[in-house]
């Protein structure tokens, strides 16, 4: 090499080093200082209760409204008359379908747009085979007074006991919101009912018929994740769900002539549906770091210690293999990408009968703006058998759009989250399941998935498991939360 080169390079790279400190020193977020808010008083108690004898009401949903079994959720709704009785006399009740509750409490500027505060009440049902492993009874509700036991109280009787105290005893306290707030419960969210009596399609009808758009929706999603690896990072990550992946089905088939399995062809049906699923396999969706996800990171890279953040200052170099890396963890991976799941798979009834038609059905989580043809466009590209047959099962789902994050309602969640703990980094995130939020887009640009409760990540994996449980720890700061979040959601001030 010559010389100059040599000494260009090296000046570059000796000045590239000598410039890390400082940059490292700056690459970090800078948030201002959030005043403490006045404190907000808790009744954690009657919280307590509360949740533990929601969960003992089995509100079980099922997909066909002709088996619905009604009772449970009759008996819900008589446990909530009884235990907010001050919601239920000054909030106005609509319910929009059988089973579903919709709240309206009247702001006082009928000129500005409502605010909704969203909650399902059904819960999912427990694995045969499974309610021995539980600790406690699922539907006990036991109270041991480090956890609340049991369906539910993660997912998501928690977040809708937590809205229930909220305006109970904002009402005890004399408090007039600006706004209206609806409190929107639905009673089948967990069983992606298609039906016309989807409670959260049926609210957000009503909305749309009203001419009434609201400015903020809150739902369940994220949740505050503590991020500790000593030396490294010590914080606690507030996730807000700005969109939600989309969910397709397809069944991929391959025909043959069939016959007696004594007379086999080298490659059967079911041979040749091996190549098409190796095809797929071969060929995942790209995986890249979304404008969502950047932001994710960034935020991530930035709150690390010094020393640490002489690597990540330079997280924008490094992004290219860093998405490389990503891209062989699946939980990682599905957050850069529409996710590929080779899941059930037929052929021939009978072991001594060929198959004519063999089929694989593939379960892809769409990544916002994919849609269910462009993963059949993909499919064709990739696959090189073109006899293939591709066809989208019913019940696919587009991805919901991005919610921004630079709105009044964003805004403020911020604030509330970082004033109630400085260590909090507040990050939008991507929701890999479904929520009731996502039919809200017609009438809101707003939407957030957040459920302000402190929950480990192991603990959160009980969801819709075995020992589903709530630390008691969590409640009186996720009641203060949503009392602060309908404080000053609801206000007409744009700050
Ligand atoms: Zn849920």
């Amino acid at each position: 090499m010559d010389k100059k080169i040599k000494y260009v390079i090296g000046a570059a790279v000796g000045a590239a080093a000598a410039s890390l400190p400082v940059r490292a020193a700056f690459y970090r977020e800078k948030n201002e200082e959030e005043a403490p808010l006045p404190p907000e008083s808790v009744d954690t108690d009657r919280y307590r209760k509360n949740l533990s004898d929601a969960i003992r009401i089995r509100t079980i949903a099922s997909k066909d409204p002709a088996k619905m079994e009604w009772a449970p959720f009759d008996e819900f709704h008589a446990f909530l008359r009884e235990s907010y009785p001050l919601l239920h006399e000054k909030l106005t009740l609509t319910e929009v379908t059988r089973g579903s509750l919709m709240f309206r409490w009247t702001g006082k500027d009928a000129s500005l747009d409502p605010i909704a505060l969203l909650s399902h009440q059904d819960v999912v049902p427990i694995s045969a085979g499974t309610w021995d492993d539980w600790t406690n009874p699922p539907f006990d509700g036991v109270d041991d007074g480090e956890f609340i036991w049991g369906r539910g109280a993660l997912d998501m009787k928690n977040h809708l006991i937590g809205v229930c105290e909220a305006v109970e005893t904002l009402l005890a306290e004399g408090f007039e919101p600006e706004r209206d707030v609806y409190l929107c419960f639905g009673h089948n969210e967990e069983v992606m009912s298609s039906s016309d009596d989807n409670g959260a399609v049926c609210m957000c009808k009503y909305f749309a018929e009203n001419g009434i758009h609201l400015d903020a929706v809150l739902d369940e999603g994220g949740a505050i994740l503590p991020v500790n690896v000593k030396g490294v990072i010590d914080k606690e990550l507030a996730g807000i769900g700005i969109a939600e992946k989309g969910y397709v089905d397809v069944e991929v088939s391959v025909f043959a002539k069939g016959g007696h399995s004594s007379q086999s062809p080298n490659h059967t049906a079911i041979g040749k549906l091996a190549d098409v699923i190796k095809d797929i396999e071969n060929h995942q969706f790209k995986a890249k770091i979304s404008p969502m996800m950047d932001a994710l990171l960034t935020k991530i890279t930035k709150n690390v210690s010094y020393p640490v953040r002489f690597v990540t200052c330079n997280y924008k170099l490094l992004k290219p293999v860093l998405t490389k890396a990503m891209s062989y963890i699946p939980p990682a991976a599905s957050m850069l990408r529409t996710t590929t799941g080779v899941t059930m798979a037929s052929g021939s009834p009978q072991p001594n009968v060929l198959p004519q038609k063999a089929s694989v059905i593939v379960n892809f989580r769409t990544y916002p703006g994919q849609t269910a043809d462009d993963v059949v466009a993909h499919l064709h590209k990739v696959i090189r058998n073109k006899k293939v047959e591709i066809r989208v099962l019913p019940g696919w789902k587009d991805p919901s759009a991005i919610s921004p994050t630079d709105s009044r309602s964003f805004r403020l969640i911020e604030k509330i989250c970082r004033s109630m703990n400085p260590k909090t980094i507040v990050a939008p995130y991507l929701v890999m399941g479904g929520t009731d939020a996502c039919h809200y887009q017609d009438v809101c640009e707003n939407i957030y998935r957040y459920s302000p409760f402190k929950v480990g990540t192991s603990l959160l994996l009980t969801t819709h498991g075995t020992n589903e449980r709530l630390p008691v720890a969590a409640i009186e700061d996720a009641v203060a939360f949503f009392k602060r979040y309908i404080r000053f959601v609801s206000a007409a001030d744009n700050k």
